[in-house]
């Protein structure tokens, strides 16, 4: 068959090597192909599906001769499934992040939505009528089996997958379907889950759904936000707002704004657990407008997933709110992007490709000529200098709503406070113990935060020095004391608790360094009269623990919540007076040239949480290192003095913002050859590459040398010409071989050091 350029379309099938290839467009779809549609094309000889990308300019390498160009052999689904830019995102996420077209279309598009069939939808249960006591008692009599299954129901905030539960409770179907007959428990495909996430949102949560009378420093934000939005233009907006300054309105007046005038906005929040609560927010402010709002994170079922990708792509759904992999919505008309948290590494993500999604927003948005609106108390410095070199524009909201204060901040100097500390649970000092005390008395709420679950961070021989430590890992294991076991926290090794000294066999074996199961054992002493609650990754196994801890915390059913960094982002309760830092120290001796930066963020942010409502708040920080820049600068609430201090170290020596820092991670089964290769690729850059694009540092072994059995090594580029600079690696990276067992990554913009 003949194909004029008319009727041959681009194609980029999946696992077909990243490549774009040309197809014929048969007569019968003739006009029907758009670019973001899945198609299925013949490759090789076996048949893909793919994507329609869109056509690149001219001259762009194409990869057959006209004549051996196929047809496509089916249109899968008329409504594209990428929105018109996500192509062109997706091969800048591929250049700028050194990663595979392939990789990065499969972090873009769901894989329930790349197998192009619609899958069949879990069916869910759920309570539809409550039975009374009398009504229970004589269930459990006559029909054991039903009972149980509506006890658990009961028991849930929200629908349940059918097959799963029944099969977990043992229950047949006929037991389900009785109660089911009976109107007590209602079992659907479509609806229900969809508001499953709904009754979630119960518990007093949710903010008022008309909207405060903004504060002027509100108003200006706002304003300056609608400005940019009217225009038409590209922009990106630092929202910097100190906590409890209702930084969110801000964030929901610019949306609606979007939503009034037909355009599409998504809001990323950097946690899964966080979203929720801004879904919530969203849908009460939004409910006039009669706008969907979907949620999108990684915790969704299939069949959620598919519903809620596809509502956007039709363009039913305009306003999604999600973690990380929200950035990649196929909304339509796209003006606005929040956010929220902008200075969180979690926004970076962990796999290839190892975007970054701020500044994946940022460069949607400026596809899309949409505004970019980050937000944060503690903005990172990569986009403080953003608005110092004048690419950003920026608001600031300087104070709490309500004139509430900025909790005074009390530091404990732990080498002074140790010397009257006694008994085994050496972990509170008195200040802080006093305080919880009042607060007890007063009855208020405290928080106290301690970075590092487990009973003791590692095990230790007072008498020879020998540490326990993973079989797998160069790092010490943690001693859990709920089930007696050690463990590492990287790779998740377990081992016995030894009676004694491996080594030396010294009876006194034991453990150093406090963790949260310290913590609550320590707080169980010396209050016993207080219902503490401990939240951390331990004690996270139930899925909806997160929100009924909270909740129950909310209602004043617990007086101290304790627990890891899960208790810093975003958290808003009104009775919380107290917060409690126990080891400020954790995240600032650490080997990461952001360490004085997460330090004070750490400090700001969880500091935070407290006198949020018309009770002034206090904080306390537990530190060895009370005089350190990051703790000053957090006790006087410095956030200038703390820039313009850490800016001008990191220009000093050389570090991102002032350069990109791109890390070049080797790995492999032996050290040896890992480093060998290290050394080998570096002497062979230095002889090919041009001066002065990038500066390169290392090979060193990694802090953490050995990591699940495997050894790892560092190179180190810091260039201002990141693209350029990547795109030369990328090249000289196929001209050098490396050891077979030795392989590599390239992390650009890397956050995580270690
Ligand atoms: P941030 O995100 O900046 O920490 P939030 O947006 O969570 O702050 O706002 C803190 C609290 O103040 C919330 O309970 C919010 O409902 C309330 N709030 C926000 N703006 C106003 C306002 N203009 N008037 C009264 N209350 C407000
Ligand atoms: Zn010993
Ligand atoms: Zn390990």
């Amino acid at each position: 068959m003949s194909a004029d350029a008319a009727t041959v379309v681009e194609v980029l099938p999946f696992d077909g090597g990243g490549r774009v290839y040309s197809y014929a467009v048969p007569e019968a779809l003739r006009g029907k192909i758009l670019p973001g549609q899945l198609v299925r094309v013949p490759l090789g000889r076996a048949s893909r599906l793919g994507v329609v990308w869109p056509t690149v300019s001219e001259g762009a390498g194409r990869f057959q001769e006209i004549s051996r160009i196929r047809p496509i052999q089916q249109l899968c689904r008329e409504t594209p499934v990428l929105s018109a830019d996500l192509p062109r995102l997706a091969t800048w996420i591929a250049r700028y992040y050194a990663a595979s077209l392939n990789s990065v279309l499969e972090t873009v598009l769901p894989v329930v939505v790349r197998q192009g069939v619609r899958v069949a939808v879990e069916k869910k249960l759920g309570v539809l009528r409550r039975l009374d006591a009398v009504e229970l008692e004589a269930l459990r009599r006559r029909a054991p089996r039903q009972a149980a299954l509506y006890d658990f129901l009961a028991r849930q905030t929200g629908a349940v997958d059918r097959s799963g539960t029944l099969r977990q409770l043992s229950v047949g179907a006929a037991a389900c379907a009785a109660l089911v007959e009976r109107g007590i428990v209602g079992e659907n495909t479509g609806q229900l889950y969809r508001d499953a996430y709904d009754d979630e949102l119960g518990g007093g949560e949710l903010a008022a759904a008309t909207p405060p009378v903004l504060n002027s420093a509100q108003q200006g934000a706002l304003d300056a936000v609608l400005g940019a939005l009217s225009a038409r233009r590209f922009h990106s907006h630092l929202l910097h707002g100190v906590t409890g300054s209702g930084k969110t309105e801000v964030y929901l007046g610019a949306i609606r704004s979007v939503v009034a005038q037909g355009g599409s906005a998504i809001f990323l929040v950097p946690e899964v657990a966080l979203t929720p609560q801004t879904v919530g927010r969203l849908r009460q402010r939004l409910a006039d407008s009669g706008t969907r709002v979907v949620v999108w994170h990684s915790h969704l079922s299939a069949g959620e997933r598919f519903d809620a990708w596809m509502a956007m792509a039709r363009g039913e759904a305009r306003v999604v709110a999600g973690a990380r992999s929200a950035v990649f919505a196929p909304v339509k008309d796209l003006r606005l992007v929040v956010v929220d948290e902008e200075h969180e590494p979690s926004y970076k993500q962990g796999e290839t490709p190892l975007y970054h999604a701020r500044d994946v927003a940022v460069y949607r948005a400026s596809l899309n000529g949409a505004v970019a609106l980050l937000g944060s108390a503690t903005p990172s410095l990569e986009s403080m200098s953003n608005v110092r070199s004048g690419k950003y524009g920026t608001s600031s909201l300087p104070a709490r709503v309500d004139d509430r204060g900025m909790p005074p901040m009390r530091i404990l100097d732990m080498r002074r406070e140790l010397l009257h500390m006694r008994g085994p649970q050496r972990v509170l000092a008195r200040p802080l113990v006093d305080a919880l005390r009042l607060r007890l008395e007063r009855r208020e709420q405290s928080i106290l935060f301690l970075n590092r679950r487990g009973f003791a961070r590692m095990m230790i021989c007072p008498d020879c020095g020998h540490v326990a430590g993973c079989a797998h890992c160069s790092l010490a294991l943690t001693h859990h004391r709920s089930n007696q076991t050690l463990r590492c926290h990287a790779c998740g090794h377990t081992a016995p608790v030894p009676s004694s000294c491996p080594v030396c066999h010294s009876p006194k074996f034991n453990g150093r360094g406090a963790g949260t199961q310290k913590l609550e054992a320590a707080l169980l002493c010396v209050l016993p009269q207080a219902r503490v609650v401990r939240l951390d990754a331990d004690t996270m196994g139930r899925k909806n623990l997160f929100r009924e801890v909270l909740s129950d915390f909310r209602k004043g059913k617990t007086d101290i919540l304790l627990g890891t960094q899960m208790l810093a982002k975003g958290l808003d309760f009104p009775n919380v007076t107290l917060v409690g830092i126990v080891d400020a120290d954790l995240s600032l001796h650490v080997p990461d040239f952001r360490a004085a930066e997460r330090t004070f963020q750490l400090l700001v942010q969880v500091s935070g949480r407290a006198g949020r409502g018309d009770r002034a708040g206090e904080v306390f920080v537990q530190t060895f290192t009370p005089g350190a820049a990051p703790v000053q600068f957090a006790k006087r609430a410095d956030f200038e003095g703390f820039l313009g201090d850490e800016l001008e170290r990191r220009r000093e020596h050389g570090y991102p913002p002032a350069r990109h820092l791109i890390r070049h991670l080797f790995r492999g089964r032996n050290g040896d050859k890992v480093a060998f290769g290290a050394n080998g690729w570096v002497q062979f850059l230095e002889a090919n590459m041009p001066p002065g694009l990038v500066e390169i540092r290392g090979p060193a072994a990694c802090a953490v040398e050995r990591l699940q059995d495997n050894y790892r090594w560092n190179v180190w580029y810091f260039t201002e010409r990141v693209m350029n600079a990547v795109s030369l690696l990328c090249e000289l990276r196929t001209r050098f071989t490396f050891p077979p067992d030795v392989s590599d990554v390239l992390d650009v913009d890397a956050v995580d050091v270690g």
